[in-house]
């Protein structure tokens, strides 16, 4: 059963992505009389037929289809959550999407999926966000990884090969990736994409062949800094998996996330066109910065600009006042970190290094706040930072496989 009856109707022909995401997962409010959609909070659902709750809980079991009526136990399903899931579908263009307790929770699931299979090798690409590429190099749920540039992917594919994992634009350099050409280098191993950074509204990974997209949806989907999630659209077949796997595992979401987060979905595109302006603006002043090594801006745009600074990097952090220094991204406020002392911490220093994770990187997830004054603040903070030593000048070497992220590339 699709998604889509979650809402009782068939979707509407092709509509906008703007369209979308102020009415996908409420095409029956209105006829409910409602306008707000409804927020059941409820862990149990009580039932008098036992016997229709055995034959419900078997089918659930052994399908992994979305339960018909209620869910039984707030593990299997939320009516709230399902109007999430219903609505990123949509933007994703693809058939099913289940949503998770965090991003982290996501992606555990699609590993758990293809391990319960017997294919636990992994072929990836770094640079991935750090806890990503550490859940597989610690090997943490039982993955042998291979790490590879795109033009490796093929050759490292195995008959154990469960997943290809890649983002792009990737966290934290932005560097982007051929979604199509790596689909096709992975011939009958499902593609995963994580789309966190560029979101359904710059790019559909699924129309370009990635049969599983990832969000933390803790990021852009939520938008405000104050819900945690995660959510895989895919297939039908594979959201079924997923839901097993959930069930079994307990990493579902919060109904009151998945509340906040069908919110945040309706401003998405709206977020997204004006925050991407505005890095654009910022990644352009960077780049023209005597203060400034190198900058990251993705061709594909987006409101994530990287930037390696000539001073102490640590001194800019200190140095901001109205920007926040702090790990995420996606708020409707500004932030910026160290990914070498936080979101990348965890990765080692050798595979961080040479997948263009410098010590003079930082990486800014560019909000809602005015052009002018987050130029302000950063210019201020930029000159907080002392000049490094003599001989202490960054190489400024292209990272390996950072492709288009070179320079001002694309912009
Ligand atoms: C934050 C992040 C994750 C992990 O998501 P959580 O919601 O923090 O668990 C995965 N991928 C990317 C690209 C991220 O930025």
């Amino acid at each position: 059963m699709s998604m889509e009856t979650t809402a009782g109707q068939t979707p509407p022909t092709r509509r906008s992505l703007f369209t979308d995401a102020v009415h996908a997962g409420r095409e029956d409010l209105a006829g409910l009389g409602l306008h707000a959609p409804p927020l059941d909070l409820s862990t149990t659902y009580p039932s008098y037929d036992s016997r229709a709750e055995a034959a419900r809980i078997d089918a659930f079991a052994t399908t992994g289809e979305r339960p018909d009526g209620p869910p039984v136990y707030a593990r299997l399903d939320n009516p709230t959550t399902a109007r999430f899931e219903t609505a990123l579908a949509r933007l994703e263009g693809t058939g099913s999407a289940v949503a998770f307790a965090s991003g982290m929770a996501a992606l555990t699931a699609c590993l758990l999926v293809r391990n319960s299979a017997g294919l636990r090798h992994v072929v990836a690409v770094r640079p991935l966000y750090g806890c990503s590429d550490h859940l597989l190099t610690a090997g943490l749920l039982g993955n042998e990884v291979t790490w590879v540039d795109p033009a490796g992917i093929a050759d490292a594919i195995r008959p154990d090969t469960g997943l290809v994992m890649v983002e792009t634009p990737a966290n934290p350099t932005l560097a982007e990736l051929d979604l199509a050409a790596v689909a096709h280098a992975c011939g009958e191993v499902p593609l995963l994409a994580d789309n966190t950074f560029a979101t359904p509204v710059l790019q559909r990974p699924a129309e370009r062949g990635a049969r599983i997209v990832l969000h933390s949806a803790t990021k852009y989907l939520g938008g405000h800094g104050d819900v945690l999630g995660g959510v895989v659209a895919c297939d039908e077949e594979f959201a079924r998996k997923l839901r097993q796997v959930r069930f079994a595992t307990g990493g579902v979401l919060h109904p009151l996330a998945g509340y906040l987060l069908l919110r945040g979905l309706s401003t998405l595109p709206v977020r997204m066109r004006a925050a991407s302006a505005t890095a654009a603006e910022l990644a352009d002043r960077l780049a023209a910065d005597p203060r400034v090594a190198r900058v990251h801006y993705p061709k594909l745009g987006g409101a994530m600009v990287a930037f390696e600074v000539l001073g102490d990097p640590h001194e800019v952090i200190a140095g901001v006042r109205l920007i926040t220094p702090a790990v995420s991204l996606g708020s409707v406020d500004t932030l910026i970190q160290h990914p070498a002392s936080i979101s990348h911490r965890i990765v080692g220093e050798g595979d961080r290094h040479a997948s263009g994770v410098g010590d003079r990187l930082l990486r800014m997830s560019v909000g809602l706040e005015d052009a002018e004054d987050l130029w302000a603040d950063l210019d201020r903070a930029l000159s907080s930072a002392r000049p490094a030593a003599a001989g202490e000048r960054p190489r400024t070497r292209p990272a390996p496989g950072a492709g288009a992220a070179s320079g001002r590339a694309g912009r």
